[in-house]
């Protein structure tokens, strides 16, 4: 490729032109691009474990935080399968409760002897 500045032939990973010390624009782009994929996948990764677990506090939390810092596509993508996880499992576990619920106070009441 050549020096958007001077026209000097340069190499594709010369960060800098040569001859005039101009910046290579497509080296300073991939190094964005560089930067970005060093992404620390951590908080979506923790964020689909605790979303897998059981839609806890920790899920939703980490979801969150992963889908304010992230710009990776592939790390916001964490995130958002994190998010579904624990909304998934805070939904199950609101309509199971709801189901249970007559059940589950109707077991208390046949092994809880009433107060004398
Ligand atoms: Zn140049």
């Amino acid at each position: 490729m050549f020096c958007k500045n001077c026209g000097n032939q340069i190499g594709d990973s010369d960060a800098f032109c040569s001859k005039c010390g101009a910046a290579n624009n497509a080296q300073t782009l991939s190094n964005q691009q560089n930067e970005q994929k060093q992404e620390n996948p951590v908080w979506g990764i923790l964020a689909i474990v605790f979303g897998a677990l059981g839609g806890s506090t920790l899920g939703l939390v980490f979801s969150i935080v992963g889908l304010c810092i992230y710009k990776t596509p592939e790390n916001k993508q964490k995130a958002w399968i994190g998010l579904g996880l624990t909304i998934a499992w805070m939904v199950i576990a609101t309509v199971l409760l709801i189901i249970w619920f007559p059940a589950i106070v109707e077991w208390i009441n046949q092994h809880i002897p009433a107060e004398v």
